[in-house]
């Protein structure tokens, strides 16, 4: 404490005399960072919703020419030529398609309601890697979080794992529907993988939205 400002100091000594003690800290529930965590992952699409609209709006009324406009929508069509494996200059009408098909699954990840629990002791939650579980297609049989997510990992890595498993309870795969080859490796290779994996359009909300899709491998 400053001599030179005693009284600041009686006055703060007088008022913790007085003071209620604040209840003790306790930390979130599990189930509520969880549903806190869905609505900030679904803020997440609506960002990623309209830059994309954005996209499309500059680039079917043909405004993309421009050169200040193809400047502005540029790192957008970059993220999505990424995620969905497809190329604005080589073939705009598969990559308005893709656009369409993204921004739709998004649009049903945003409606669809699904029964969000914590169920740190179910089969699909086992082991520190396993962060929530969904089944495809079947939002009647809800969001699972694990132990792992809400112990581990911050906000955004909880939004993008809900992000992703509601991506799931719409009928998303990891690539693999219609009978398609299973891709080798973890991420897709071709727009038709990227368009039914649910980390793809996942990867292309939060990078649209936050940037980068990568606050799982940290602790944010
Ligand atoms: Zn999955």
């Amino acid at each position: 404490m400053s001599p030179l400002r005693p009284f600041a100091c009686l006055v703060l000594a007088a008022a913790a005399l007085f003071a209620v003690p604040a209840p003790a800290a306790h930390a979130q529930a599990p189930i509520d960072l969880l549903t806190a965590s869905r609505e900030q992952g679904k803020i997440a699409l609506v960002a990623a919703i309209g830059r994309l609209k954005a996209l499309e709006a500059a680039s079917l009324s043909g405004l993309i020419s421009d050169p200040f406009v193809r400047m502005v929508q540029q790192p957008t069509i970059d993220i999505v030529n990424e995620w969905l494996r497809v190329s604005f200059d080589a073939d705009s009408s598969t990559f308005h398609y893709a656009l369409r098909v993204a921004m739709q699954r998004m649009q049903q990840n945003l409606s669809a309601y699904s029964q969000i629990s914590y169920t740190p002791d179910e089969p699909g939650c086992q082991g520190d890697s396993n962060y929530a579980f969904a089944y495809v297609g079947r939002p009647d049989l809800g969001v699972h979080g694990c132990h792992a997510v809400v112990a581990y990992k911050g906000p955004v890595c909880r939004s993008e794992v809900l992000n992703h498993e509601f991506f799931h309870i719409v009928g998303v795969n990891h690539g693999e529907a219609g009978g398609l080859p299973v891709p080798t490796n973890f991420y897709a290779r071709t727009m038709a993988h990227a368009l039914d994996h649910a980390d793809h359009l996942l990867g292309l909300a939060s990078t649209l939205a936050y940037g980068s899709a990568s606050a799982c491998n940290g602790s944010n």
